[in-house]
């Protein structure tokens, strides 16, 4: 039986945490005192990210203080300091002027956690451009969909990721207007309007003055998924920047001499919310590893590294659970004080785990695309509670709601009771649109509140706990992959018919993609076409996304109106009750 509470002992090497008593900080807290804590651009010009993460601190006496240190994946790292990073981001806004680029453009990056992805990101963002960070391991596919449905004008990528997976799709993209490679020690193909992007810094001025920046200005795209059609791109405004500053002091618990390490890519939000902003707003060192997870590698890094605060996955945490607590004992981790994760489920064995194999344990906290940070949190001083997402944040407002019909909302005040989680909106860092898509955006809200398409329970004490999803999306390995998008690839394959893609529980990935086909009349179900399928799947969406398994079956279950049954779909494969069937369309 796992203990209901863990209670944390004191130790020698933790600061005292930001948030001592959460009701008093609760209730003294705004974001107007917050946004008093951050410089504003010079001159009351407004408010910019990239200043408030760099230019303030390289101005002041942080200058020399490490931001980023870099870690190759075989081996080579690279420091940045504030005053360094200042200059190279001020590059990159002068090459994007140079080119013509402007205010509310896009510019997207595509690469793995290089130093040029985080130099193109913030220096994007100095020139009032839109940053908009696209994971590396996608396919052609949905990197395609979300160029072109996000007009992207600029794409910042490297050699290999250019020619594997740009190259083809150029003539399809006709709104991109520059790619600008990243050299890696190979010959760049310049055919028009690409362009090399280590020369351009070469000759870019070091000198950029970040224009007059609205809190309002839209400053990130981040693309998410939902049960249908195609992602939704999520905006994000430069005055997020507060929530980004204040959740990681509160959150995370973050002090200046911190050593941080969010283990997320910046083709999710938590990589550029965490992996970005945070760190570099609160003026910390953060450490980027280009590699991918490896438990001994990760160990060494937590160690040698000395990493202080880490914020990581559950999928990572459990990889390194399996590995046994021993592999973490034979290396030492000098400052480790506080551990955070997100994305998924944290289960209880999970939390405890950290307890054995660091001697702290894991703080699961809450946050999605939308909300643009954490939401949701179990806090450095307070006790967890293992397999509870936490208390809300100060300045966050958060219910249990059950839609009563006709966009009526009704907030479920007894505890323990399932409902919809949702949020009071007005928080900084909450998204302002989808981008073209004002009605899926205002689908969001009702009665006054934003929903967050999760379902959870909130206790007597006021800690919400994840009960599951309101929609059929598709977590694993924390990331958010929608059914549609792989639905769709599938059915471009001549065999197939229909196609239907669910989740499917895993004990490590939280869950894997699983996708169920009917085949063309003339086509047989057999082992060559399934692995065919698979490979298929892969080579159009990438890796993290194709499904892992694929089942034949006659046909798949429809509602009268047409949609397919992904629910049943996966009762079935679980071999659960079939629940109301109701609306199932007869078998022909
Ligand atoms: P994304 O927008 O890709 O960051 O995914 C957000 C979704 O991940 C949320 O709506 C939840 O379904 C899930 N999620 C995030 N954090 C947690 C958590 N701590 N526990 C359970 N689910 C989570």
């Amino acid at each position: 039986m796992l203990s209901e509470v863990i209670s944390k002992p004191r130790s020698g090497r933790r600061p005292a945490p930001n948030l001592a008593d959460y009701e008093r900080t609760r209730a003294e807290f705004s974001w107007e005192r917050v946004a008093q804590t951050l410089s504003g651009l010079p001159g009351g010009r407004g408010t910019n990210i990239a200043y408030e993460a760099v230019d303030r601190h390289a101005a002041g006496a942080r200058a020399g203080h490490l931001a980023l240190r870099w870690l190759g994946r075989n081996g080579a790292r690279r420091d940045f300091t504030y005053r360094e990073l200042a200059e190279l981001t001020n590059r990159f806004a002068s090459v994007l002027r140079q080119l013509g680029i402007g205010s509310g453009s896009r510019v997207f990056v595509l690469a793995g956690r290089i130093p040029e992805l985080y130099v193109s990101v913030l220096g994007a963002l100095k020139n009032r451009c839109v940053a908009c960070p696209l994971f590396s391991a996608f396919g052609p596919e949905p990197i395609h969909t979300r160029l072109s449905l996000g007009g992207g004008a600029v794409l910042v990528t490297t050699e290999s990721l250019y020619r594997r997976k740009i190259a083809g799709l150029r003539e399809r993209l006709p709104q991109l207007r520059y790619v600008l490679v990243v050299s890696e020690g190979g010959e760049i193909p310049l055919t028009p309007g690409v362009l090399d992007f280590g020369r351009l810094m070469a000759s870019a001025s070091p000198w950029f003055r970040i224009p007059p920046t609205d809190p309002e200005d839209a400053a990130l795209l981040h693309f998410t998924s939902g049960t249908t059609g195609r992602p939704k791109g999520a905006i994000h405004v430069h005055g997020a920047v507060l929530a980004h500053y204040v959740t990681g002091q509160l959150a995370l618990d973050l002090h200046p001499e911190d050593v941080f390490w969010c283990t997320a890519d910046p083709g999710w939000v938590t990589g550029t919310s965490y992996g970005i902003i945070s760190p570099l707003t609160n003026g910390v060192t953060s450490i980027v590893d280009e590699g991918d997870f490896d438990t001994e590698r990760w160990y060494a890094i937590l160690g040698r590294e000395r990493v202080s605060v880490w914020y990581t996955a559950p999928t990572a945490v459990r990889m390194m659970m399996k590995a046994g607590a021993e592999a973490a004992r034979r290396h030492e981790f000098p400052d480790l004080r506080f551990i955070a994760s997100v994305g998924e489920p944290l289960n209880p064995q999970a939390v405890l785990w950290g307890t054995q194999a660091f001697g702290l344990p894991i703080h699961d906290n809450w946050w999605q695309t939308e909300t643009g940070g954490i939401m949701i949190a179990n806090f450095a001083a307070m006790d967890i509670r293992p397999g509870s997402m936490g208390r809300p944040l100060p300045g966050i407002e958060a219910a249990i709601v059950r839609r009563s019909g006709a966009g009526r909302i009704e907030v479920v005040a007894e505890p323990g009771v399932e409902g919809e989680l949702a949020l009071k909106p007005g928080w900084p860092s909450m998204f302002r649109g989808y981008l073209n898509d004002e009605e899926r955006y205002r689908k969001c809200f009702a009665g006054g509140w934003y929903l967050t398409g999760d379902l959870a329970k909130r206790d007597g004490d006021g800690y919400f706990w994840f009960v599951g999803r309101a929609d059929d999306v598709i977590k694993s390995s924390g990331h958010l992959i929608g059914p549609f998008e792989v639905e769709s690839a599938l059915m471009e394959h001549p065999a197939v018919a229909e196609a239907g893609v669910i989740g499917k529980p895993d004990p490590v990935q939280f869950e894997t993609v699983k996708a169920f086909v009917s085949l063309k009349r003339g086509f047989d179900p057999g082992e060559a076409l399934r692995r065919e399928l698979l490979g298929f799947a892969r080579k159009r969406l990438g890796a993290a996304v194709a499904p892992k398994e694929i089942d034949f079956l006659p046909s798949l279950p429809r509602t009268r109106s047409g949609k397919i049954m992904r629910r049943l779909l996966k009762v079935r494969e679980l071999g659960l009750p079939e629940g109301d069937t109701s609306t199932l369309e007869a078998s022909p």
